[in-house]
């Protein structure tokens, strides 16, 4: 049925990322795909005006819902729009000045598509308000469109409490005045020791989280089937690195229901 084709896309995803293991991996299971490139290319998307858009849809106050930056400065245009003209990866700065709302970014890129299904893998950090502050996310979609986010890979599920102790101590020795090292180093040190718990920008292991979650999107646009409760499925919510790696890398599997949707539906598989 080619309404169920998926249509995958790059914006700036991190380059780790090996899209073809991605549609192999879709292939092995019965789900066909196409790789279109570039987003804003394939779809003749008018660079200023989703500038602008872009620009407007950054979260100006973590903690505060729908505090989105709806008169953005010329700095935030112009930084947008540089963004557009290459294809390196977006780095999330330190004060998270471009995190994005997640469900508004899903719904402007959703107006450029056509027919079919979409999944846009980027590098660009989306987040929605739960509780008392925006949380990273990973996946987030309004249909026909699915946003993949590789920086949301590294950043929204949590680290080794270890590795947030650590840093906490390492912060308050800084601020106490005591001799530390440089906070680059200190913190290269520290993922260093922690880089099998959770995976980093260049990780080996990103394609392989990847399959995982293009089948949690491919899952949502054809079944409307969010997640699963079963920590050993590809399509478990992780809410941490160890979770996630558990379920898209040491397991890998889909359960045994979420493999029976596929079978009952998809031919080749
Ligand atoms: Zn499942």
């Amino acid at each position: 049925m080619t309404g169920r084709n998926l249509n995958l896309y790059f914006d700036r995803p991190h380059r780790t990322l090996d899209v073809d293991e991605i549609q192999g991996f879709l292939h092995s299971l019965g789900l066909k795909s196409y790789f279109r490139g570039d987003f804003y290319r394939a779809n003749k998307v008018d660079l200023d005006e989703v500038s602008m858009a872009l620009a407007g849809l950054r979260i100006r106050d973590l903690n505060r819902e729908d505090s989105l930056n709806v008169n953005p400065v010329e700095n935030d245009v112009s930084q947008e729009k540089s963004i557009l003209k290459f294809t390196d990866p977006i780095v999330l700065e330190r004060d998270f000045s471009n995190i994005y709302s997640g469900f508004h970014l899903a719904r402007l890129l959703r107006r450029y598509v056509g027919s079919g299904l979409h999944i846009i893998f980027t590098s660009r950090l989306p987040a929605t308000f739960e509780g008392t502050r925006y949380h990273g996310r990973v996946i987030v979609a309004d249909f026909p469109v699915a946003v993949v986010s590789t920086t949301g890979i590294v950043e929204a599920p949590a680290r080794p409490r270890e590795y947030y102790i650590r840093q906490a101590a390492y912060h308050r020795a800084q601020h106490a005045g005591l001799p530390v090292p440089e906070e680059p180093e200190f913190m290269q040190e520290l993922e260093e020791g922690f880089k099998e718990g959770f995976i980093g920008y260049d990780d080996t292991r990103m394609t392989e989280v990847v399959k995982g979650c293009t089948l949690q999107a491919a899952f949502y646009l054809i079944f409307g089937e969010v997640f699963c409760q079963n920590p050993g499925c590809r399509l478990y919510n992780a809410h941490t690195q160890k979770e996630m790696i558990y379920a898209q890398i040491e397991s890998g599997m889909l359960c045994k229901h979420h493999q029976a949707m596929l079978e009952d539906n998809f031919s080749c598989v």
